[in-house]
């Protein structure tokens, strides 16, 4: 059916963001020791513009989802809604910043992709099992239930089953998502973000997606994407960066900030950016603004147990 055909766009998704994250790391942008066991060969190049704009993406993600690890001292869980082959499991073990427990949820497809790697490839298995203490470690083919990280396949507009398979504790929580929220209607990505408030009464929500897309620029981004049969059906909620905190701060979070692309870019620790501004030359500079002006980060909180993390800022 059409749907399926959309359902089925959209997962390819995860695949444009290992194959530009995994071509960005072989060049240098930064460092990620584990995409490779998840995208075999570094495909075709990338424009200078799009690894500097993944490179503002990862640094300024993992920069809030650390802060909020470290106000939390690792007594915290970690939600990563559409976490398609994201390797922040593996970073987070390796900088002994594992916070008690790592969910992820993408769609079953995505998933069981996903866990065939990880049983196949040791470097990825070894430190799901040196973090596992009990011997209830569970790994069929659909899902990953460890001590730590927890692998869910289930469909992030059906709020019911998803509250109903994510064994989640009262503990402080980040949700991420990147790249996911645009893809669904505004209505079941609010769901989403008022399911998040009523769940966890300390907690924060990073997203990552685009945003002022109703300039010409915009037009043509949405149009790149219908050409792969991809639609953007939450773009009425990427307005602007206002629209983004609104859909936050009126479905339960207390507070909420976004910033574009580009701003996040000149925030950046100024002499990583010179290192990463000399791996490729850019000539139009102009293009780059353009492009980063048109992704955001939201982060929102809520703060019941006074611990500080409305203040985590880049
Ligand atoms: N967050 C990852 C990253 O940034 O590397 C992956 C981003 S990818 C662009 C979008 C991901 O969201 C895909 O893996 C897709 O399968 C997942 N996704 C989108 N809609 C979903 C839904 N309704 N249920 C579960 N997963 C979904």
């Amino acid at each position: 059916t059409d749907s399926d055909t959309a359902d089925e766009a959209v997962r390819a998704t995860c695949d444009d963001a290992t194959t530009c994250k995994r071509f960005a790391t072989s060049k240098g942008y930064w460092k990620d020791p584990y995409m490779q066991y998840f995208a075999r060969s570094v495909g075709e190049r990338k424009a200078p513009e799009i690894n500097r704009g993944y490179y503002a993406r990862v640094q300024g993600m993992n920069h809030l989802l650390d802060a909020f690890i470290r106000k939390t001292e690792c007594d915290c869980q970690v939600i990563n809604l559409g976490a398609g082959l994201d390797t922040t499991f593996w970073r987070l073990k390796e900088e002994n910043l594992l916070p008690r427990k790592f969910f992820e949820i993408d769609f079953p497809t995505v998933v069981a992709r996903k866990i065939h790697n990880i049983k196949k490839k040791p470097p990825l298995s070894k430190p799901i099992i040196e973090t596992h203490s009990t011997d209830s470690l569970l790994l069929d083919a659909h899902s990953l239930d460890s001590d730590r990280y927890c692998i869910i396949g289930a469909d992030l507009r059906d709020i019911s089953t998803l509250d109903q398979k994510l064994k989640k504790f009262q503990l402080p929580t980040m949700l991420l998502s990147e790249c996911v929220l645009v893809y669904m209607t505004p209505s079941h990505s609010s769901n989403i973000i008022h399911w998040a408030a009523e769940s966890f009464h300390t907690a924060m929500f990073i997203n990552y997606e685009q945003v002022n897309m109703s300039d010409r620029f915009g037009q043509v981004m949405i149009e790149n994407l219908q050409r792969r049969q991809c639609n953007l059906a939450g773009v009425e909620a990427c307005q602007s960066l206002e629209s983004q905190k609104e859909r936050f701060l009126k479905s339960g979070w207390e507070h909420a900030d976004a910033l574009d692309m580009m701003t996040v870019y000149s925030m950046l620790p100024q002499e990583d950016v010179a290192r990463i501004e000399r791996l490729e030359f850019l000539d139009e500079k102009e293009l780059l603004h353009q492009l980063l002006q048109h992704y955001s980060i939201c982060w929102a909180t809520k703060d019941k147990l006074n611990l500080g993390i409305s203040y985590i800022t880049l």
